[in-house]
C-alpha cells in the first residue's frame, strides 16, 4: 500500500525545476515584480501592496505550507511556480492546483480563514513577493481593486480545483500529461523541466508506468524531448491540440475573470 510519503519521495526525488528564466511581463516602469495578479491592480494599489511585501527566493520542493497549519503568509510568485497538493491518509497525495506567476498562493487568507487546507509544494524555484497575512488583510480592506480581483482570482481557482476532479476522472493519461506541461509552462513562463516519471505520476494520480508510456507517446509525436530527466516541450501547439479540455476551459475561466 503506498502513503502519503509518496509526495515527499518525489519531493527529494527532484521534484521539478525550471531551466530558463521567465521573461518580463511587466511594464518599463516596474520590471521588478512579473506577477500578473500584482500588475493588473491600478497603479497606486499596486505600489502600497509592494510596499508590504518582501522578497524571498522559494526552493525546490521547499514546502510553503501543510495541511492544517497556520496561515502566515500570502505569496507571489514571479518566477516559478508552486503545486497544491491533497493529502488523503493511506493514499499517495495528489496534486489538486497549481499558482505561478498568473496568481498568489493564500486566497484562504483573503476569505477569513486561518488555516492552510492543502499543502503547498515548490515545483519551480525563484523570485517570489511575500506579505504576512495581517499586512495582507489590511491592503484588502485598503483597496477596492484589490478586493475586486481578489475575488475573481478565488473564482478561478475554484474552477481549477473542480476541473482537476472530473480531469482525473474521465481523462486519459496523455492529454492530462499535455495539460500539466503546458500550465507549467503558462505558470513559469519556461520551456524545459527536470523532473521524473515518479513526481509526475504523484502529481497526476496515476502509476509510473503510465507516465512513461504517455511521455513516450508524446515525444515521438515530436511535442517534447525528454532525456536523463530534462523534458523539453518542441511544439506548443501541437501539445495543445492533444492535451484534454480542461487546459483550454481553464484558460478560458481565467480570461473571464481576469482578462
Ligand atoms: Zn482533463
Amino acid at each position: 500500500m503506498r502513503t502519503d510519503g509518496t509526495a515527499r519521495e518525489a519531493e527529494s526525488a527532484g521534484a521539478l525545476r525550471v531551466s530558463a528564466a521567465p521573461a518580463s511581463l511587466t511594464g518599463a516602469d516596474l520590471p521588478e515584480v512579473r506577477n500578473q495578479f500584482i500588475d493588473r491592480l491600478p497603479r497606486r494599489d499596486r505600489d502600497r501592496l509592494l510596499g508590504a511585501c518582501e522578497p524571498v527566493h522559494l526552493e525546490l520542493s521547499e514546502v510553503l505550507s501543510t495541511r492544517g497549519s497556520p496561515a502566515r503568509h500570502v505569496h507571489f510568485p514571479t518566477e516559478g511556480f508552486v503545486s497544491l497538493v491533497a493529502e488523503l491518509e493511506h493514499h499517495p497525495s495528489l496534486e489538486v492546483g497549481m499558482v505561478g506567476r498568473e496568481g498568489m498562493l493564500g486566497v484562504g487568507i483573503a476569505l477569513g480563514m486561518t488555516t492552510v487546507p492543502l499543502r503547498a509544494l515548490v515545483q519551480g524555484p525563484g523570485a517570489c513577493w511575500r506579505m504576512g497575512a495581517a499586512s495582507f488583510r489590511r491592503e484588502l480592506a485598503a483597496s477596492a481593486a484589490l478586493r475586486r480581483q481578489m475575488d475573481r482570482y478565488a473564482y478561478v481557482l475554484m474552477a481549477q480545483m473542480a476541473a482537476s476532479a472530473a480531469c482525473l476522472r474521465f481523462h486519459l493519461i496523455g492529454p492530462r500529461l499535455a495539460r500539466w506541461l503546458l500550465m507549467s509552462q503558462d505558470c513559469a513562463s519556461a520551456n524545459s523541466f527536470r523532473l521524473t516519471h515518479e513526481f509526475l505520476a504523484c502529481m497526476l494520480g496515476v502509476r509510473r508506468v503510465g507516465i512513461t508510456v504517455a511521455a513516450g507517446q508524446l515525444q515521438r509525436r515530436g511535442l517534447i524531448t525528454y532525456h536523463r530527466g530534462l523534458l523539453s516541450v518542441l511544439d506548443r501547439t501541437g501539445l495543445e491540440a492533444v492535451a484534454c479540455s480542461c487546459y483550454a476551459a481553464g484558460r478560458s475561466a481565467y480570461r473571464e475573470a481576469l482578462g
